[in-house]
């Protein structure tokens, strides 16, 4: 099966597709992402993702001719191309070619590459859950750039994998900011649902922010604001929420189980409203889009 990848305004070949070693996203990971899921060949809120990636190109002053309808056209065509109908949509921006120097180049080009991924989902965690552990958040206090500058990110998701848990929850000054690559949500009572602020402590999820809308929409109490490791374990239930996982219960927390140790009733809840926003999604570009 073909796989096909655009970078520099090129359709190529996966394979085919190359960056320069003098590349600043290579040399510095000074870059900035994005995400987009695919579920059942809807893709998900892409606008907010478009937003936020232009949001991140303002945050480290990549000069970039954003173009949201061209974008979205790349996106789709990839979509089609590819047939992808579970997976994802990765968009990387760097500031380009230039000679290795930490200040930003005079002039640059930035460079782009935007590919797909099929990804089956295992439905095995969602229905049994997933254990965290906990460790401190050591990551520096622009958290709220979507950077690839992620090695604290993959040191400490390969602590969790070592310690044979899902993912890890980081600890800052007391409280739990965020999942190394999720955002951290807990239950206290059946009404009131509890996720750190978006601040410049965690990165603000899109998948968050829908999530709010979802909950506020159905009468749930939504508290954006910081809760610590003691409040997390005495929680009624607990879950994460990313693009690609969407939400997914916690059932374990260094050990400590959560609501018995299986998911919970309001968590599964929420993953049901999801799914249904997703599959009701009207702003899914496959059908509206002919490929040239
Ligand atoms: N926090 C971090 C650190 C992440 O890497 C991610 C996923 N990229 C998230 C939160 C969740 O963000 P989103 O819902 O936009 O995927």
């Amino acid at each position: 099966m073909k796989n096909i990848t655009y970078i520099n305004n090129k359709f190529v070949k996966h394979s085919n597709a190359k960056i320069s070693v003098e590349d600043r996203g290579f040399l510095f990971a000074d870059s900035i992402y994005e995400l987009i899921s695919v579920f059942n060949k809807k893709i998900v809120d892409t606008d907010q993702h478009l937003n936020r990636l232009r949001l991140s190109l303002n945050k480290i002053k990549i000069k970039y001719n954003f173009n949201k309808k061209k974008l979205k056209q790349i996106i789709n065509k990839l979509i089609k191309l590819n047939n992808v109908v579970n997976g994802y949509i990765y968009i990387q921006i760097t500031r380009g070619v230039a000679e290795r120097k930490h200040e930003f180049p005079k002039k640059y080009k930035p460079t782009t590459i935007i590919f797909t991924k099929k990804l089956n989902v295992d439905k095995k965690i969602y229905e049994k859950g997933v254990k965290i552990i906990t460790i401190p958040d050591l990551r520096w206090l622009r958290r709220d750039i979507k950077t690839t500058s992620l090695l604290p990110n993959i040191l400490s998701k390969q602590l969790a994998v070592e310690k044979k848990a899902f993912e890890s929850w980081l600890i800052d000054n007391g409280n739990i900011t965020e999942g190394s690559a999720s955002n951290a949500w807990i239950i206290k009572n059946s009404k009131t649902i509890v996720t750190h602020p978006a601040n410049n402590k965690i990165l603000k999820g899109v998948t968050r922010d829908t999530i709010i809308k979802i909950l506020k929409k159905n009468n749930f109490n939504v508290k954006e604001k910081p809760f610590n490791l003691i409040e997390a374990k005495n929680a009624k239930e607990a879950f994460l929420t990313s693009s690609t996982l969407s939400v997914l219960p916690v059932v374990k927390i260094d050990n400590y189980n959560i609501s018995d140790g299986k998911p919970g009733d309001i968590t599964k809840k929420i993953l049901y409203l999801y799914n249904k926003y997703i599959s009701k999604n009207k702003s899914s570009l496959i059908k509206e889009l002919k490929i040239a």
